[in-house]
């Protein structure tokens, strides 16, 4: 059976600190989560596939990491500051507020139609840099991490000479003022994002845009998401009047499909928005007159003949995959005995906890021994985390990894420490317990790394 309400997601989190309400000890922020100490293994642990699979295991792609405090001119010019809001709505009854795209008439809280127009909410958080608080000193928390790379463009280009099609790509920080965050970790306040712009010639837009569409779909299905949770939704309304074409992929999470990713053509519109003599570049979007750069974002074609390029940008956030990941992991079963499990059946290359060494006995120094000895040979073979499980009974110590995702758990017993004449067969083995089919296996010592990376833990 897998997850059905999101409270089931939202209990596991805390209980086995994968995820907190922030500042909880004051009552909580709203919107604002923190990680816990198993949470950002996962979180970790997400982004850094993502980075392999977009930058270390391809030669068209560039990473960045880009400052979170954002110059005001550069969120002007994108459009950010006239028009980087949502409608909004207050319920004069019982003074709640909401994003009116998100209600249908009436307060989702009192059921009171009395309601106001709507009014546009802005998004961004605002900050003050430097000791004056005046109108110049005023700066903004990234909305999206996007910016940082059109910002960056020619720093790219200059010091690194990609040609076209390339792309640039990062993970960091955003910042939201949502109007109503809800749905746990869903919509939030302070967020990640992992975000690719890919720079093509105008013409080989539209395939390339098919192209991470469909990539980018395939990568999640590779994450663990299966196939039919996930949607794409073609977005003929409503987009950005700059974008010629977005498409959301939408995951089916606890309170229903909802975007998970969102892939644009965004034409030429932010390099084209952030270059001067714009009149002098054929820029195609409509973008704001800009007095304020002092560069042009172009670069050379395949005839040489300096270009503004088209942008195709997939735009993913961490917690909504994150979400969706433990969504689709979290399983109660019914064992023989009937009694329920808990299992999250993590990717592998996801879960938070690699391998637990488990001692059958607490209190026997010569297995304490191996079992240490046995970590530290798992450690050394980067695997990533591995724990040593001292807690409760052997029963007990499996559950908990059941309950965390640990792909296995390796158990040291009398027979590991047996002498080699009195169980030659036993001698220096251990069980490894699969956490998916609760079966286990008796491997030798001298082949258990690489046991485990053939059988766990491909690449
Ligand atoms: P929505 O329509 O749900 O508000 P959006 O279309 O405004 O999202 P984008 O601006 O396309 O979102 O941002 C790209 C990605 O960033 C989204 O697909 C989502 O995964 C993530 N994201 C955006 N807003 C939030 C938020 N408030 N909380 C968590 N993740 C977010």
């Amino acid at each position: 059976m897998v997850a059905t309400s999101m409270d089931q997601l939202v209990s596991l989190c805390k209980r086995r600190g994968f995820i907190f309400q922030s500042n909880a000890i004051y009552g909580g922020l709203q919107g604002i989560y923190d990680f816990g100490p198993l949470g950002v293994e996962l979180k970790r642990n997400l982004i850094q596939s993502w980075w392999t699979s977009m930058i270390h295991h391809r030669d068209d792609i560039y990473g960045l990491d880009a400052a979170i405090l954002t110059h005001r001119q550069t969120l002007y010019q994108s459009g950010h500051e006239d028009t980087f809001s949502d409608p909004m709505v207050d319920c004069r009854s019982c003074k709640m507020r909401f994003r009116a795209d998100h209600i249908d008439g009436k307060c989702p809280s009192c059921d009171s139609t009395d309601l106001t127009d709507e009014r546009p909410f802005h998004l961004m958080f605002k900050t003050q840099m430097g000791p004056v608080a005046d109108d110049a000193s005023l700066a903004y928390l990234r909305p999206e991490t996007a910016q940082g790379i059109f910002t960056n463009f020619k720093h790219v280009v200059d010091s690194c000479s990609p040609k076209l099609p390339f792309g640039i790509a990062q993970v960091g920080k955003a910042f939201r003022n949502e109007i109503t965050p809800r749905n746990f970790i869903f919509r939030v306040r302070e967020f990640e994002q992992m975000e690719l712009e890919f720079f093509v010639a105008p013409g080989d837009d539209d395939h390339w845009y098919d192209y991470w569409v469909n990539a980018r779909k395939d990568w999640w299905i590779s994450q663990g998401l299966s196939k039919n949770k996930l949607k794409l939704d073609h977005a003929t309304t409503g987009i950005a009047h700059y974008s010629k074409a977005t498409t959301d992929i939408l995951y089916e999470y606890p309170h229903g499909f909802e975007e998970l990713e969102g892939i644009s053509n965004r034409t030429d519109f932010d390099l084209g928005s952030h270059s001067k003599d714009q009149k002098s570049l054929n820029i195609q979007a409509q973008t704001l007159n800009n007095n304020a750069s002092n560069t042009k974002l172009t670069t050379p074609d395949q005839s040489q003949k300096p270009v503004v390029p088209f942008v195709i940008e997939p735009s993913a956030g961490v917690e909504r995959g994150i979400l969706a990941l433990l969504n689709e992991a979290y399983h109660e079963e019914i064992l023989d005995n009937g009694q329920t499990r808990t299992v999250l059946k993590l990717a592998p290359h996801l879960a938070p906890v690699k391998i637990a060494v488990v001692p059958l006995a607490k209190n026997k120094p010569d297995i304490i021994h191996k079992v240490k000895e046995i970590a530290q040979l798992l450690r050394k073979s980067n695997f990533g985390r591995v724990e040593i499980e001292m807690t409760g009974n052997i029963g007990k110590a499996y559950r908990r990894h059941d309950e965390i995702g640990t792909p296995c758990c390796i158990t040291i017993d009398f027979d590991t420490i047996a002498a080699e004449d009195s169980k030659p067969e036993w001698h220096q083995t251990v069980t490894i317990r699969n956490r998916d089919t609760l079966s286990q296996e008796r491997i030798s010592i001298s082949n258990l790394v690489k046991h485990l990376k053939e059988t766990y833990f491909i690449d």
